[in-house]
């Protein structure tokens, strides 16, 4: 057929063959069925089954779960160290938990960890001494760097990024869940250990979780580097390294300390 196409007076034909129109027609249908097959309509075509998960048996409460490592469990040191020296922790081992013994320095795990779930039960002084940092203080260190703050918070104002929970002066926790003085508390670290590339150099940052006494704090915040007193965080390539547990002077207890690598 042919058909006017207007302009300025002059015609242009287009013809438009019902042969070519009958083939676009086809391949539309056909394009339309394959579009409806992949739109599956049985829902076990999304199920996945391999691999599945193992097995873990929960821990009842205050246990831990049947594949973590346990660290501490109120009656020895073999899992602890003295950090800079071959020597068993000169802190106090006493009623199921142990105590910092100020002076005796932090201890450290002989074992090494990367990314972990780590559990930890600390009870700040039942006697308050101090105030600001000096009430309590003590700290996990993952990795052996990167410091989540233990601290005596309750109705104790110091510094936010320092205080209980706190990666320290990186990451302000988002709410105070301290528990008064005396009481056990826990915390509940969820951990992605840095990682450097073969140069040494940092191509990704460390983040964790923390959980205090059942309350969100940090969530799934980056660690800018190690944690520091003075000055700005490092990112100094390194590999596993041990959990460590600050002597801060400040008699602090732990007990039921449990992992599992990640
Ligand atoms: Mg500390």
């Amino acid at each position: 057929m042919r058909l006017p196409w207007g302009r300025g007076g002059d015609y242009y034909s287009l013809t438009i063959s019902i042969f070519t129109m009958k083939k676009l027609f086809s391949f539309l249908l056909l394009f339309c069925a394959v579009q409806l097959a992949a739109q599956t309509k049985d829902p076990k075509d999304t199920e996945v089954w391999e691999p599945e998960p193992r097995v873990v048996t929960p821990g009842t409460m205050g246990s831990p779960p049947s594949d973590a490592i346990v660290l501490f469990d109120g009656k020895n040191f073999d899992e602890w160290i003295t950090v800079g020296k071959d020597a068993k922790p000169g802190w106090k081992l006493e009623g199921g938990a142990m105590t910092v013994v100020k002076g005796t320095g932090d201890i450290a795990t002989k074992r090494s960890f990367g990314d972990c779930q780590l559990h930890v039960e600390f009870r700040t002084a039942a006697v308050v001494e101090g105030e600001g940092q000096g009430r309590s203080n003590s700290g996990v260190f993952l990795q052996s760097r990167y410091e989540v703050q233990v601290l005596d918070n309750y109705k104790n104002r110091t510094y936010s990024n320092g205080q209980a929970g706190s990666i320290y002066k990186q990451s302000i926790p988002l709410v105070n869940a301290c528990r008064p003085p005396g009481e056990w508390q826990t915390y509940d670290i969820f951990y992605t250990a840095p990682r450097f590339n073969a140069d040494s150099i940092r191509v990704a940052a460390g983040r964790v979780t923390v959980v205090h006494n059942g309350v969100v704090i940090q969530h799934h915040v980056e660690i800018q580097g190690t944690s520091e007193y003075i000055g700005l965080p490092k990112n100094i390539a390194h590999g596993n390294a041990p959990i460590v547990l600050q002597d801060h002077s400040n008699p602090v207890s732990y007990r039921n300390i449990w992992i599992r690598e990640l």
